[in-house]
């Protein structure tokens, strides 16, 4: 089979450095990429709102820093790293007005434009580099030598090498060391959403609270069920991530494999798959992307009750101590990641 992927080898990575790029916003996703760029050698200028926290913390970290409108006029290829819900308001007032003739504007998540909450300027062109992981890892493995895969997609081609420009751009993050796929805004969109709704975020928290719950419900130890239904999740999300479900059931005992294949099933039901199909159907529609949009123009109250509500679980104060016990881990407390 002909690969899809693309690799550091086939892209022009001088094409990037020959143009001016300015990252707006320095939150989980900005500084990896900013600090990314940096590294490899791109001229990149950090965009942050007047009185921003980020500021002096950019600048510490040996990046230019200016406001949001300079950051605009400055660049040839801009990328809105915000967080989705504040997108469209800064692009409208900030950003819109102030970019150059035909520069090019950049996305690492295709929310906006697909459900046309920002409808760029004309003469702009309008790409995507969406590296498939979070902020924190995207800038650690770069560091450490390895990458993150990314996905590109150009929506408007106004300058002619808008897909070139996003391969430079995704392999000075480090993308090509990995690899690249070619996708649209609308696949990367939907695909995104649900993973995280389902899979990734929403799935996978709502399983191991639920495994957590029942057996420290049972009257066991909340310290051996937080091992065994959080602290292992790792160990053998490793396993897949390495080899496969093959690899991961070639590594666990036979007796934990029949129980893999005997009970899972009910566990994950068609009931569960119905209404993965339910949740799907509502991020194409554009039903979710509209509640989400109206919650956060309230102030995103059920997200916060329900951050709150999340905070104050068991599992997140048993966790902590736990994991501060564990030296190799590097344990991370929200609080302290300012
Ligand atoms: P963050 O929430 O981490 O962004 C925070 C940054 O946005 C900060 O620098 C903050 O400024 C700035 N900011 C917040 N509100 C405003 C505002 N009203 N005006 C100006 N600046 C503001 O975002 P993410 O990195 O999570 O997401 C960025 C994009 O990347 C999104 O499109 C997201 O979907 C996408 N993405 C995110 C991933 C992730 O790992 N989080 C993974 C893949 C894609 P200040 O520093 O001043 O507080
Ligand atoms: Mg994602």
């Amino acid at each position: 089979m002909e690969t899809k992927i693309i690799y550091d080898s086939s892209i022009d990575q001088n094409l990037i450095k020959d143009l001016k790029v300015s990252v707006i916003g320095f939150g989980s996703q900005g500084h990896a990429h900013a600090l990314n760029l940096h590294d490899s050698g791109v001229d990149v200028t950090v965009g942050l709102r007047e009185d921003s926290e980020s500021f002096s913390r950019a600048q510490e970290m040996g990046l230019k820093v200016e406001n949001l409108a300079n950051a605009a006029s400055d660049a040839d290829v801009l990328m809105l790293l915000l967080p989705d819900q504040v997108m469209a308001d800064v692009y409208n007032s900030e950003i819109a007005d102030n970019m150059k003739e035909g520069a090019t504007l950049l996305f690492a998540h295709g929310f906006n434009i697909h459900f046309k909450e920002i409808i760029p300027r004309e003469d702009l062109s309008v790409g995507m580099v969406a590296p498939k992981g979070p902020g924190h890892l995207l800038r650690r493995t770069y560091e450490e030598g390895s990458g993150m895969p990314c996905l590109v997609a150009v929506e408007k081609d106004s300058s002619g090498n808008t897909h070139e420009i996003a391969l430079s751009y995704a392999s000075a993050i480090g993308g090509g060391r990995a690899g690249i796929l070619n996708t649209t805004f609308k696949e990367e969109t939907e695909t995104d959403l649900f993973g995280e709704q389902v899979v990734l975020c929403g799935g996978l928290t709502e399983l191991i609270r639920n495994g957590f719950e029942t057996l420290v419900e049972a009257g066991y130890q909340p310290e051996s069920a937080y091992f065994e239904t959080l602290h292992e999740v790792k160990l053998i999300v490793d396993l897949m991530y390495e080899g496969g479900f093959e690899w991961m059931r070639h590594s666990i005992s036979d007796t934990a494999e029949y129980g893999d294949f005997s009970r899972g099933s009910r566990i994950i039901t068609s009931e569960t798959k119905n209404e993965m199909k339910k949740v799907l159907e509502e991020i194409q529609s554009g039903a979710f992307a509209k509640e989400w949009m109206s919650q956060a123009r309230e102030g995103a109250p059920f997200l916060n009750q329900k951050r709150e509500e999340a905070s104050a679980h068991q599992i997140e104060a048993i966790g902590k101590d736990l994991r501060n016990m564990m030296p190799f881990l590097d344990a991370k407390d929200i609080k302290k990641d300012k």
